[in-house]
């Protein structure tokens, strides 16, 4: 027998066997997330849990023949996190998809982690409340998986990131406790400190520490009134990042502040044909969700924030579907690059007053190389995501791009900026993540999941 068969076979005495995947092409398909330069190794099996008592099963089975487990939510990572290591058990999370409890009384939610992002804020909305954070990937990502990138999105800027709207979690972990156990973390009060925040601890940390089984999410009353967009248009990137960084020294805080150059803007136009015409370099999009009166004044003063920093023209959209149409653009932009050949993403972070002089090294690291970029970001947090696009089986301009890509996580960490934003660390950016963290963080950082995970089964060589 070999290894693999003693897995299979271990798993299926806890297991229907309708939860394992053994079929080579969907393993295949399980087995890698949507960063397309993050190797994949191959797994073992995979197994398709239904409930927290399977994933103990998993969990307990893997210590006993010290194999790793990478838990996968939808797949929609951009760092490679969720991709197989050689010999592991894929663990799909995505069935355990309910949202178990609304507790409009007290603005809480309980959901499985495999719910996805836009059905919980839909359950939600029924009860008038709001589930706020929203990577552009909410229509298919899931809240484990969320929960563990710590993922941020459009919203983020003045609403917080998915940490900020987590209370408490169940996980199926190991270490001091015994493999399999199921621990309860955090609380379901608006406030609480007993304890070390061990919430804060999981989120983030991309399924190193454990399987996230249950996630209690921290809810908002549902915004009221149409919310204003205001759109400025740019010559060039670096005066729409000036703009931003006017935006907030101002110290105005719009609801997102997105950044769209013209390569996204036609890529998307191309192939949704949603009717935006881009006469411009870059497309500065702010959105003002304050109602009334107070939204309006808002409104007026992110637009001359705009206007000073010297666009080829500013407005503020009046038309609803237009408005929908541009945002629509941004949440589109990933995915319509994809169609076009292999993306490598980028994901830095850097102070706002920094995003004009990343913006530029952006531009001046990718002619240096040779490589071809397009730009959305997150313009409001810092938050920039240059897409290097390659022909596909182009080695040469793949071996280009990859060494921009690792210059712009030097250009951002030397700014005071993050490797990584929102999308995490996984494989992609682990030599970055060390270049940028002192060694003392590091340490610690390695000591913790030595204690959690001393047989270190869990997504062992991410992060
Ligand atoms: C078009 C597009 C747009 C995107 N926009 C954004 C954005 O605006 N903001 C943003 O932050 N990200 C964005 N992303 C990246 C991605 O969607 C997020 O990282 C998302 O949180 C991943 O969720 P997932 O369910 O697909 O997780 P997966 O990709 O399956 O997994 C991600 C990580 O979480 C771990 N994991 C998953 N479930 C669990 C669990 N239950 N327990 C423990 N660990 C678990 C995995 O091991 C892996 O390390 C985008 C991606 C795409 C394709």
């Amino acid at each position: 027998m070999t290894a693999a068969d003693v897995l299979v076979e271990a798993l299926s005495r806890g297991l229907p066997g309708d939860r394992l995947v053994v079929d080579p092409d969907a393993l295949a398909a399980i087995s890698h997330d949507d960063a397309e330069w993050a190797p994949a190794e191959r797994a073992a099996v995979g197994v398709r849990a239904r409930s927290e008592a399977e994933v103990q099963h998993v969990v307990r089975t893997c210590a006993e023949l010290g194999t790793p487990i990478v838990p996968r939510g939808a797949g929609t990572g951009l760092s490679g996190g969720a991709n197989a290591v050689g010999g592991c058990v894929m663990l799909d999370l995505s069935q355990m998809n309910q949202v178990l409890e609304i507790d409009a009384d007290n603005l809480v939610a309980v959901v499985q982690p495999g719910a996805i992002n836009n059905d919980v804020k839909a359950a939600v909305a029924e009860h008038g409340l709001w589930y706020p954070p929203d990577p552009a990937s909410a229509p298919w990502s899931t809240i484990g998986g969320n929960v563990a990138t710590n993922a941020g999105g459009l919203c983020c800027l003045k609403y917080g990131v998915t940490r900020d709207y987590v209370l408490g979690l169940r996980a199926v972990v190991g270490g001091p406790v015994a493999y399999g156990d199921v621990v309860r973390l955090g609380r379901r009060t608006t406030k609480g400190v007993a304890g070390l925040d061990l919430v804060s601890l999981f989120v983030g940390s991309e399924g190193t520490l454990g399987v996230v089984t249950e996630v209690t999410l921290r809810l908002r009353p549902a915004r009221l009134g149409t919310p204003r967009t205001v759109v400025g248009a740019f010559a060039d990137l670096v005066t729409a990042g000036q703009a931003v960084a006017e935006i907030t020294r101002r110290g105005l805080i719009p609801a997102a502040l997105e950044l769209l150059d013209r390569a996204c803007l036609k890529a998307v136009e191309d192939w949704k044909h949603l009717g935006i015409e881009a006469d411009a370099e870059g497309l500065l999009l702010a959105r003002i969700d304050t109602p009334g009166d107070s939204g309006a004044a808002e409104a007026a003063d992110v637009a001359a924030a705009m206007a000073a920093a010297g666009p080829m023209w500013v407005e503020q959209s009046t038309d609803d579907a237009e408005a929908e149409a541009l945002f629509d653009a941004r949440r589109l932009a990933y995915p319509a690059f994809e169609r076009l050949g292999p993306v490598l993403t980028e994901d830095v972070c850097v102070p706002r007053s920094k995003v004009p002089v990343m913006l530029e090294q952006i531009k001046a690291i990718a002619a240096r190389h040779g490589v071809q970029i397009a730009t959305v970001a997150h313009a409001g947090d810092g938050n920039l995501h240059p897409l290097l696009v390659t022909p596909p089986g182009d080695e040469e301009a793949r071996r280009a791009a990859q060494a921009a890509f690792e210059e712009f996580l030097d250009a951002a960490i030397a700014l005071g900026g993050t490797v990584t934003g929102e999308h995490g660390v996984g494989i992609l950016k682990r030599d970055g993540m060390r270049r940028e963290l002192d060694p003392g963080s590091l340490a610690l950082q390695s000591a913790v999941r030595s204690t959690l995970d001393p047989l270190q089964i869990f997504n062992p060589g991410k992060g």
